[in-house]
């Protein structure tokens, strides 16, 4: 079970860990509880908190069971994963529920990402059929030569709460159909949706220790996996300031590690842009789950000649979006995940007025009574943003859009690369040449046009440039590279 049996109330669960195929309190034998960030007096449920000795046990138990997974074929690891998926797809309304409560996406968005997390199942699953080297020609005649890859071995992986399916799913899944095994440690604050994860690999059948998941502190699990002598790869999505400690912890003890971070995206809106889809593209990618996307659009980069038509455009729908419960199905736009996000997101607030940008419009709790116990902005959008402001510059992770205006393309390209981030950037623009430059100039991994700076296809390598990432990429066929090492053969008769 994933919810421990020691629960007194079934409505707010006992998370236990998973461990060696089993669920297991945590040895110290406390929990944190969880809120609802819509309503912040509901406990949605107790998550552990778990200590070093925990971590021990799940990754003696990935070591156990890391030499017979690695003997099965890639086709019967796929198996397993094709039943995690059904697993999933068949839960994606308890799943879609679960996040929605713990961290406040709509359930539409919570819904979609669970299906997604099916797909990559699926993707992955697909894989463990495909090829995975080359045959190189030998100088001797009689010699054969070629690569294949072998698993890392075990793969510690650190996930965050924003998308609390996709990036542990588009994590584990080539772990384990390349085959690792794994010790999980997902955001505390979506534990309900992890031990639900969770739940899925267990009645798709693993073998015992082929996925274990452990929940804790960041500094105590986190940082625990990432000084494992007995993990042998890491790989974090989270912030840069967390991301680039585990890195480093990682590389002095000689473990390969990937880091995926933060950004602070910019869209460009050209003279020759149509306007209104523009729009609509700028609050998608910066507002939709309450800005709290990696991806997100937070810099809307404008040039001069359609500045204000567009910012005229751009006020009248943002004051149009419906911000409240995300189970609500009216609703468009959630609270923000947790009390710490709330004060980040009012503390740039503040500090975007402070630095002498105008603030013209949200920003603020909403005024409707039935939303007061939750940490609810109003979606934020500030004129006269100059590069050099906080809001331009560190990433805020919230409802929050900041106009620059610029006097050409030219400019706008070089104001987009202003920035230490790198992940995502987009130009909306009906000029084949202003696409091309754009494509060829800009600093980014993710590189969009007339398409929002959120959008992340599974089967498509994803990862930032610049301070966004240890310069690896993930998801489609470039997860191999981070899952396995290659191995040049040279085989004589
Ligand atoms: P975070 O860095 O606080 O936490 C990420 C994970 O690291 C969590 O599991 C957390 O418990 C753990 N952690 C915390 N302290 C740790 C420590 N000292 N050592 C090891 N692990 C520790 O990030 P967050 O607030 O959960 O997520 C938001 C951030 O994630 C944003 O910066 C966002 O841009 C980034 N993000 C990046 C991507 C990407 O693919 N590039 C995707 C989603 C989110």
């Amino acid at each position: 079970m994933a919810f421990s049996e020691h629960t007194t109330n079934p409505e707010i669960p006992a998370i236990d860990n998973y461990i060696g195929g089993e669920w297991k309190p945590p040895i110290s034998g406390k929990r944190k509880p969880g809120c609802n960030p819509a309503r912040s007096s509901e406990i949605v449920g107790h998550a552990p908190d778990s200590e070093r000795a925990d971590l021990d046990k799940a990754v003696a138990s990935a070591e156990a069971a890391r030499h017979a997974w690695r003997k099965l074929t890639g086709a019967q690891r796929g198996a397993l994963l094709y039943k995690a998926a059904d697993l999933l797809e068949s839960r994606m309304d308890e799943i879609g529920l679960a996040m929605t409560r713990e961290m406040g996406k709509t359930l539409g968005e919570a819904k979609g990402e669970t299906a997604r997390g099916a797909a990559i199942l699926r993707y992955y699953a697909g894989e463990g059929m495909r090829p995975v080297g080359d045959v190189i020609p030998a100088t001797d005649a009689e010699a054969l030569m070629f690569t294949t890859r072998a698993p890392l071995g075990v793969v510690g992986v650190i996930s965050p709460w924003n998308f609390p399916v996709a990036i542990p799913v588009w994590k584990i899944a080539p772990a384990l159909v390349y085959g690792n095994t794994v010790v999980w440690k997902p955001a505390a604050e979506t534990a309900v949706t992890a031990s639900l994860i969770m739940a899925c690999f267990d009645e798709a059948g693993l073998p015992a220790g082929v996925v274990n998941m452990v929940i804790g502190d960041g500094a105590v699990i986190g940082q625990g996996i990432a000084e494992h002598p007995g993990i042998h790869g890491v790989t974090f999505t989270g912030s840069n300031a967390v991301g680039k400690r585990v890195g480093q912890t990682a590389l002095a003890r000689g473990a390969k590690y990937q880091l995926e971070m933060g950004g602070k995206n910019p869209i460009i809106i050209a003279a020759d842009a149509d306007l209104e889809l523009a729009v609509d593209a700028t609050i998608s990618g910066g507002l939709r789950s309450t800005g709290q996307k990696c991806t997100a659009t937070s810099r809307v980069i404008v040039v001069r000649d359609v500045y204000e038509t567009f910012r005229a455009k751009l006020l009248d729908k943002v004051q149009t979006l419906r911000v409240g419960d995300g189970l609500n199905a009216e609703t468009w736009l959630g609270p923000c995940a947790s009390r710490k996000q709330y004060e980040t997101v009012l503390g740039y607030i503040r500090k975007g007025r402070e630095e002498g940008a105008e603030l013209l419009v949200g920003g603020k709790r909403p005024d409707d009574p039935s939303l007061a116990d939750g940490y609810f902005v109003t979606p934020a959008v500030f004129d006269r943003v100059t590069s050099k402001m906080s809001i331009a510059r560190e990433e805020i992770f919230g409802p929050v859009l900041a106009l620059i205006e610029a006097r050409d393309l030219n400019e706008a390209i070089e104001l987009a690369n202003d920035t230490e981030y790198g992940l995502s950037a987009s130009l909306y623009t009906s000029n084949l040449g202003n696409a091309l430059k754009f494509v060829q100039e800009t600093d980014a991994g993710l590189v969009r046009v007339n398409a929002e700076t959120a959008g992340v296809e599974l089967q498509a390598p994803f990862g930032g440039m610049k301070g966004s990432s240890s310069h690896s990429r993930e998801q489609g066929q470039a997860a191999i590279e981070f899952y396995t090492s290659v191995k040049t053969v040279f085989m004589k008769p």
